[in-house]
C-alpha cells in the first residue's frame, strides 16, 4: 500500500527520505501548497484587514473572507458567519466553556463529558462547573473506548445542560456515535459540544448534518499551520452566546458607559485576526478536498488495520481501544514493562517518530490502568513500509529490553 500523496509535496519529508513520521495525531506535516498560500498572502496582499480604507487592506480583508468560505465548504457549513477562527481546538473549547458556560450554567445544572476526553475538552468544563456550582459528571466508556451511550442515556436529566465529547479519541482512535449522543442530549434539551481535533483531518465532517451545537478543530492537525483553528456553531447558539473576549473589531459602538457588539463572526473574533493562518487552513482544506476525504479515511483505516494486525501479534504487546477495522488512524500500545518514553527514544534512533506519554488524557489513562502509552498515528503520506518499520522496530526494542 503506497502513500496517498507524493512525499515530494512535503518539503520536510522529501528532504528527510528515511524519516518515518508516525505522529500526525500530534501535528501533521505541511504540504508545499499550504506554505505557498501563506507566503503568497504575506508577499502580495499583506495588510491589517477590516479597518483600512485603502486597496491593499481591502485585499487582505478579501483573503480572510474567502478563507472563511473555503473552510465553511470543507466543514459542510451553509452559513459562513458560523465559522469562527480561533487559535485552535483548545481555544475553541475554552471559548464555549467560558462564554456559553458562564451565561448558561448555574447551581444544580449538570455538565457531562466522557472519560476519554483530551484535557482541552475536560478541564475547561470541570473548571466552569466548579465556578458555577454545577455538577460535573463523567460518562463511562464502553469496552472499545467509545462513550457508553446506554449509560449516558440513564445519566442525563432535565438538569443536564451540556454534553461535551470527542468525535475521535486521540489515544484510542475510537469513533464516537455522534448522532446517538446528539439524540440523547436533545431529548433532555442539552447542548452538544464536539471536539473534532482528531476527526476533521481524517474524515468528511458535515457540520450542518451532524446535529451538534458546537464543533472544534485545529488547523495544524489537518495540514494547516499552528496557531489557527475553528469553532463552528449553530447560528442560534452563537447568536445567544456572549463575547468571549472584548476589544477591537468585535464592537458595533463603544459608549462611555456601554458597548454594543458587532455581528457574527466578528463578535467572537476580537483583535487583529491571524489572516495567514486562515489562508493556510483554507489551502489545507482545498488540498484535502482535492484528494477526497473518503479516500483519506479509507487509506488511514487500511494502514491502521495493518498496523493493528502486525503490532497486536507481537508477544507482550497490549493495544488499547477498538479492533483494527473500527478505528481512525491512531494506534496506542504498551510493550511489556518498557516505559513508552524509552520505546519512543529507541525508535527515534531508527528515525521513527512516535509519541509517548499520557497524551493530555490523564482521566483516560486512569481508566485504562496505565500511566502512559506509546502512540503511532498515520496520515496520507504514510505507507505500508512505515508500518513494517514500526513493527520491526518494536521487535528489536523487545530484544533490547529482553521482554518475552
Ligand atoms: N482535542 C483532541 C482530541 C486532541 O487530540 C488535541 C490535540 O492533541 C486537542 C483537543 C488540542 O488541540 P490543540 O492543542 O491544537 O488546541
Amino acid at each position: 500500500m503506497s502513500a496517498l500523496v507524493p512525499r515530494s509535496d512535503f518539503s520536510l519529508l522529501s528532504t528527510n527520505p528515511n524519516l518515518v513520521y508516525l505522529d500526525s495525531a500530534a501535528t501533521a506535516q505541511k504540504p508545499r501548497a499550504v506554505l505557498d498560500a501563506m507566503n503568497d498572502f504575506y508577499e502580495t496582499d499583506y495588510a491589517n484587514p477590516h479597518r483600512g480604507a485603502y486597496a491593499l487592506s481591502a485585499r487582505a480583508t478579501e483573503r480572510y473572507a474567502s478563507a472563511r468560505g473555503a473552510v465553511a465548504r470543507f466543514f459542510g457549513v451553509g452559513d459562513e458567519a458560523c465559522v469562527i477562527f480561533t487559535r485552535g481546538t483548545t481555544d475553541s473549547l475554552n471559548m464555549v466553556a467560558s462564554a456559553w458556560g458562564r451565561a448558561n450554567l448555574g447551581a444544580g445544572d449538570e455538565v457531562i463529558v466522557t472519560g476519554a476526553e483530551h484535557h482541552a475538552n475536560f478541564v475547561p468544563w470541570q473548571q466552569i462547573a466548579i465556578e458555577r456550582g454545577a455538577q460535573f459528571t463523567i460518562c463511562p466508556l464502553a469496552a472499545d473506548g467509545r462513550a457508553d451511550v446506554e449509560a449516558l442515556a440513564t445519566l442525563v436529566s432535565g438538569r443536564t445542560k451540556v454534553i461535551a465529547f470527542n468525535h475521535v479519541s486521540n489515544v484510542l482512535g475510537a469513533i464516537n456515535p455522534v448522532s446517538e449522543i446528539v439524540a440523547i442530549a436533545r431529548a433532555v434539551g442539552a447542548l452538544t459540544v464536539c471536539d473534532g481535533a482528531q476527526a476533521a483531518p481524517h474524515m468528511f465532517v458535515a457540520f450542518d448534518a451532524l446535529g451538534v451545537d458546537f464543533y472544534a478543530a485545529s488547523a495544524h492537525k489537518m495540514l494547516g499551520p499552528m496557531g489557527t483553528g475553528v469553532l463552528i456553531g449553530r447560528r442560534e447558539v452563537l447568536d445567544a452566546m456572549p463575547p468571549y473576549q472584548t476589544g477591537g473589531d468585535m464592537i458595533a459602538f463603544v459608549g462611555d458607559e456601554r458597548t454594543t457588539w458587532n455581528v457574527l463572526p466578528h463578535r467572537l473574533e476580537a483583535g487583529t485576526p491571524n489572516v495567514a493562518g486562515a489562508v493556510g487552513l483554507a489551502a489545507a482544506c482545498d488540498y484535502l478536498t482535492a484528494i477526497g476525504m473518503d479516500a483519506v479515511a479509507a487509506h488511514e483505516r487500511a494502514l491502521v488495520r495493518l498496523a493493528y494486525e502486525r503490532v497486536s501479534a507481537l508477544d507482550d504487546v497490549r493495544v488499547h481501544g477498538p479492533s483494527g477495522s473500527e478505528r481512525s488512524g491512531v494506534l496506542s500500545f504498551t510493550v511489556g514493562d518498557i516505559h513508552p518514553h524509552d520505546l519512543a527514544t529507541l525508535l527515534d534512533e531508527r528515525g521513527i517518530c512516535i509519541r509517548a506519554g499520557h497524551h493530555c488524557a490523564q482521566p483516560l489513562m486512569r481508566r485504562l490502568g496505565v500511566a502512559a502509552t506509546a502512540r503511532a498515528s498515520f496520515y496520507i503520506y504514510n505507507d505500508e513500509n512505515d508500518v513494517d518499520q514500526l513493527a520491526e522496530a518494536l521487535e528489536s526494542a523487545k530484544r533490547v529490553f529482553a521482554v518475552a
